[in-house]
């Protein structure tokens, strides 16, 4: 048995948090833990602007040189006691600052950032702290070691968001990873990073290690994988909108992908997939409150629990668009030649609603707005409300239950519904409303699905 156990940047931001995953992966040791780590909190975007200022022949970049080597300075030196071990590592660190001036350095003179380029910048990152976090995971009496990502996890070449090349990798990993655990080693992988068969340095896109968590999750294969951030996990609500928000003790991947749409950002679905296809669960827990039973995610919703709502979610910023054509009655193809106009703007539509004579949609991005209306206004009356909100009730296999439209029309007999969308997925139910009410609609519709006497979450919980 192996797991993977990932650490966001917020959870290796300073000594302290990084004593706090030593801590983790001790307790867990038995389990033979493999660790993927990002960069320390901010140091990603600070790299980015480095480099940007480089292009721009800013001063910046030097300062983003001094703050990198800074923080990696402080931590390592607050982790690791003086000895041999310090001083390799300020020699590494030395090594990279000078690789990364170097680069930086280029981008002045070329007057070019190239994606290749920025993904050599932007790894800079991980490949301090992995070195750094092994260490001091050593000291702390973890045999821990630094395996380099760039070795196992073999992409193509697609600078700033690489796809793995999971054959190549898969056999790496057997030969260079897996006998390290066997050894009883656990090793610390740096994430986000990976390399091209010729051992380019490649990207898999921003908040790409929980995707190098899964990569090599799926690849060795894990039991588990465990996601280490700074919440309790997915919740049933915006904790910020409503007080009674709770954890959800497990979801399906498709209802997390649901939520994710709405920017419950605990994690990318998508990132966790090459784990879900294999049937390992993912974790996510809080690294500052472990005890905490966190969020399972797996494939399919237990059984048991099926048939309950498992969320609700919002997004302001929405706009509805209407459009009616009285002719449009038994025409044929008038639906079409609307989603030709928003495909031409590149503009994706997410809920639709069609009556005899109208069809209403929103969008997200209302950037290409103004060209979308005139070319509607060949079609039909076009109208427009801006300001709008969707709120979703996600959960699957839910939508299904016999009374539930009622009771969500009741729960919302105070609020204008503008659009619905019922019936088109089994995950989820979608409202418009205008965006002053979806506090209130969401606050409603929370306390009648998860406040109530029966509480779902919390059975589903024990199930
Ligand atoms: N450090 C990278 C980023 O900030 C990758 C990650 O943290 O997942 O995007
Ligand atoms: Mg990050």
């Amino acid at each position: 048995m192996t797991i993977v156990m990932k650490f966001g940047g917020t959870s290796v931001g300073s000594a302290e948090r990084i004593r706090a995953v030593g801590d983790r992966v001790r307790e867990r040791k038995d389990r033979r833990p493999v660790v993927v780590v990002s960069a320390l909190s901010g140091i990603t975007d600070l790299l980015i602007r480095g480099a940007h200022a480089a292009l721009a022949r800013d001063e910046a970049a030097d300062a983003a040189l001094q703050e990198v080597r800074e923080r990696h300075d402080g931590v390592l030196r607050a982790l690791v006691p003086e000895g041999p071990a310090r001083d390799r590592l300020l020699v590494h660190l030395d090594e990279e600052i000078n690789e990364l001036r170097t680069l930086y350095t280029g981008v002045r003179y070329l007057g070019e950032l190239t994606p290749r380029s920025l993904d050599a910048i932007s790894g800079m990152g991980e490949r301090l702290s992995f070195e750094i976090v092994a260490e001091a995971l050593q000291a702390q009496g973890v045999p821990a070691c630094a395996f380099d990502a760039r070795q196992v996890l073999i992409t193509d070449e697609g600078f700033g968001r690489a796809l793995p090349l999971m054959e190549q990798s898969r056999e790496r990993v057997e030969r260079l990873l897996k006998p390290l655990i066997d050894q009883g080693r656990v090793p610390i992988v740096p994430g986000f990073i990976g390399a091209t068969q010729d051992g380019i340095t490649t990207t898999l896109g921003r908040g790409g290690s929980d995707w190098s968590a899964a990569i090599l999750g799926a690849l060795l294969p894990a039991d588990e994988i465990q996601i280490w951030t700074d919440v309790d996990g997915i919740m049933t609500v915006d904790p910020r909108a409503v007080p009674g928000a709770r954890v959800i003790p497990e979801v399906a991947f498709e209802e997390a992908a649901e939520l994710a749409y709405f920017g419950a950002k605990v994690l990318h679905p998508a990132t966790i997939k090459p784990a879900i296809e294999k049937g390992i669960p993912v974790f996510i827990l809080n690294s500052l409150n472990p005890t905490a039973p966190g969020t399972r995610i797996a494939g399919r919703v237990p059984e048991g629990v099926a048939g309950e709502p498992r969320a609700i979610a919002f997004k302001k910023g929405i706009t509805v668009v209407l459009i009616s054509q009285p002719r449009m009655l038994m025409a044929h193809g008038f639906v079409a030649r609307v989603f030709e106009v928003f495909d031409r703007h590149r503009t994706p539509v997410d809920l639709i609603a069609t009556s005899e004579v109208s069809v209403s949609l929103t969008i997200d991005d209302a950037a290409r707005l103004p060209a979308i209306q005139a070319d509607l206004g060949n079609l039909g009356e076009v109208r427009v409300l801006s300001q709008m909100a969707i709120v979703s009730v996600v959960g699957r296999g839910f939508i299904r239950q016999p009374g539930l439209a009622g009771r969500i029309f009741q729960t919302l007999q105070d609020v204008n519904v503008v659009m619905i969308s019922f019936g088109a997925s089994d995950v989820n139910v979608s409202f418009v409303v205008s965006a002053a009410d979806a506090e209130k609609a969401v606050r409603l519709l929370h306390r009648e699905f998860f406040e109530g006497a029966q509480q779902p979450a919390e059975r589903s919980a024990r199930a």
